[in-house]
């Protein structure tokens, strides 16, 4: 658990991200996955507001954890609704953000546990793992699977992540954001 975390800014284009300092962490995820709730665990407080229109926030947040750290906020994707214009803005913001990003120490890929990959988590594992950007799997939701499910869930997302790290989280649990913070810490340490 984080003692402070506040609120940077929120850019819509490239030309609005902070300078570059402390290591980033970044959270990806389609819209309703559970990235909000995911974050307000992590940071034990109310500051990734939800977003009650899933898809209308095409801003990239970042806050600053513990003057240790930068949380990204990507904005969610896939979000079948929305306008084609909104996902190429949509685009072109997270890729100037994962091209650009030096100190991009981490990237949190979150999947609905129920669903895993979707065909737009596979494009944009793809293209995390064609540009050498580390990431890890965060299956989200698991309060809503019986073990039998989990167990068929934990299998489709290894036929496309066969060892990575997959950690299983629940917001209303708290389940996994132990197994959250030490992923983060040690992918952190300079
Ligand atoms: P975002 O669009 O990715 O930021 O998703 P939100 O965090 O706003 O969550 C979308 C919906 O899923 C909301 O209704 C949440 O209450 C619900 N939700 C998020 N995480 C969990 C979880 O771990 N378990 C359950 N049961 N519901 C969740």
């Amino acid at each position: 658990m984080v003692t402070s975390a506040e609120f940077l800014l929120s850019a819509s284009n490239a030309g609005h991200f902070p300078p570059e300092g402390m290591p980033e962490v970044a959270f990806l995820g389609r819209s309703n996955v559970g990235k909000s709730t995911l974050l307000n665990r992590l940071l034990g407080q109310k500051l990734a507001f939800t977003s009650s229109t899933p898809g209308r926030t095409q801003s990239v947040n970042f806050f600053r954890v513990e003057d240790r750290m930068i949380f990204v906020d990507l904005p969610g994707y896939g979000y079948a609704k929305a306008p084609k214009s909104v996902s190429r803005a949509w685009q072109e913001v997270v890729d100037a953000y994962l091209l650009q990003r030096e100190k991009l120490a981490l990237c949190c890929v979150l999947l609905d546990s129920r669903r895993g990959w979707m065909e737009t988590d596979l494009q944009l594992k793809e293209w995390l793992e064609f540009h050498q950007r580390p990431y890890v799997v965060v299956a989200t939701k698991v309060d809503k699977l019986n073990q039998k499910e989990k167990n068929a869930s934990q299998k489709a997302i290894r036929e496309h992540y066969p060892s990575g790290e997959i950690i299983w989280f629940s917001g209303l649990s708290g389940q996994g954001v132990k197994e959250i913070w030490q992923t983060i810490w040690k992918r952190t340490v300079r």
